[in-house]
């Protein structure tokens, strides 16, 4: 059986390797001509490590990822909001984003990873399964579900970037919520920082100097994020308006493809599984056609599994994002603030151990 991967993100390599593991022949065609040091820091939460697990690769993701270090929520001044302990079992473990790409390459010949290629028309594709991992603006989407409405701008701008230089390797995991604006830190395991920082804004709006844009917003916060801005190259910081998928696909397949990732469910980031929910498609995929006795049937399965889970992860990681940064009222903040304090950190760390719980499939096809 033949696969061809439309998009080589981190969706769709990791779907080539899954389908590979599965006795699948696989290729991916990918637009750009060549993959670079792209993107910043991903998040790799509980669930998607798991999924990982599933291919043989999550202890070099551990191994290149975030060591254990104590994580939570503080206010700009730097006062605990709440506090999760080195100890919890649901790590996550950051690492650059072209790091795991590179890791999930490693998995795969490298006959099977076709740059320079974009696809104009999936119909023309001689495979018995299609993936369309083309991300948020997924063209294939757009061909199969004409009536759908495009992605829509959440109204929040985001800036991202990884330090220069390391930071003593106990820096903790945390994310400062102010009024108007948030910032959050992913040490990675080399000791460089992933930090991102997110505010509302109009689309579209671009500084010939996006870091000092952050500075404007956090300079004056508790340390080390000044910090890490003073350690961050002004030419790595990237800026996305962050965009969602806001109306939910009525199945993610239209006869031999199957829609993964971003081009199915592009979500807000404010729960960190958009590139984890993409990841666990993939596992589900390879998992499917491994059992199932036909395509047609194998993505029924698919469908039937990723589109609840994944549509109310997009719900969820929406409602979130209403109480972070978007928040600029000075009672609303202290409301918040106050909230936060008061609940113990078991509680709100349930609400996100229920999203973490997944646990991926068998790839092999007798069980
Ligand atoms: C600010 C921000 C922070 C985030 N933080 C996190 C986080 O901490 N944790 C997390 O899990 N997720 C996070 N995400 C989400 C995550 O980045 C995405 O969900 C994830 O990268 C989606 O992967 P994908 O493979 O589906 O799509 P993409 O990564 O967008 O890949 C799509 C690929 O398809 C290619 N392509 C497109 N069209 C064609 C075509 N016609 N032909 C051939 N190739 C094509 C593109 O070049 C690209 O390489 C964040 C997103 C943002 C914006």
């Amino acid at each position: 059986m033949k696969a061809l991967v439309v998009g080589g993100g981190l969706g769709g390599v990791t779907a080539a390797v899954a389908l590979r593991q599965v006795g699948w022949e696989v290729g991916v065609l990918e637009r750009v001509p060549e993959f670079g040091e792209v993107g910043a820091g991903v998040g790799v939460m509980p669930n998607a490590l798991r999924a990982l697990a599933a291919l043989g690769l999550a202890d070099e993701v551990r191994r290149i990822g975030t060591p254990r270090v104590p994580g939570g929520i503080r206010d700009p001044r730097g006062r605990t909001l709440t506090r999760v302990d080195a100890s919890h079992e649901d790590h996550v473990v950051a690492v650059h984003r072209a790091d795991l790409h590179r890791v999930l390459r490693s998995a795969l010949p490298p006959a099977c990873l076709v740059t320079d290629t974009e696809v104009t028309d999936v119909d023309d594709l001689d495979a018995d399964l299609v993936v369309a991992a083309d991300g948020l603006r997924s063209r294939t989407r757009q061909a199969l579900f004409p009536g759908m409405p495009q992605p829509v701008y959440t109204g929040t701008t985001a800036w991202r970037s990884v330090t220069r230089a390391v930071f003593p390797r106990d820096l903790g995991l945390g994310q400062t919520l102010g009024p108007g604006a948030e910032f959050g830190v992913l040490p990675l395991g080399d000791g460089r920082v992933c930090w991102y920082a997110a505010t509302t804004a109009p689309a579209g709006g671009r500084s010939a100097d996006e870091l000092g844009e952050v500075r404007r917003l956090v300079a004056d916060w508790h340390d080390p994020i000044p910090d890490l801005l003073d350690a961050t190259p002004p030419e790595a910081v990237l800026r996305h308006d962050i965009h969602e998928l806001a109306a939910p696909l009525p199945t993610y397949v239209r006869g031999r493809v199957a829609l993964l990732g971003d081009a199915a469910h592009a979500m807000t980031p404010y729960l960190g599984q958009g590139a984890c929910m993409a990841i666990e498609d993939a596992v589900v995929l390879a998992a499917v056609c491994a059992r199932a006795d036909d395509v047609a049937g194998a993505l029924a399965e698919y469908d039937r599994q990723r589109r609840p889970r994944t549509q109310s992860m997009a719900k969820a990681s929406r409602m979130l994002g209403r109480v972070g940064h978007k928040l600029r009222n000075p009672v609303l903040v202290k409301a918040r603030d106050t909230a936060m304090r008061a609940v113990p950190p078991s509680i709100g760390l349930r609400g996100m151990a229920r999203f973490m719980a997944w646990t991926p499939p068998s790839l092999s096809p007798d069980r």
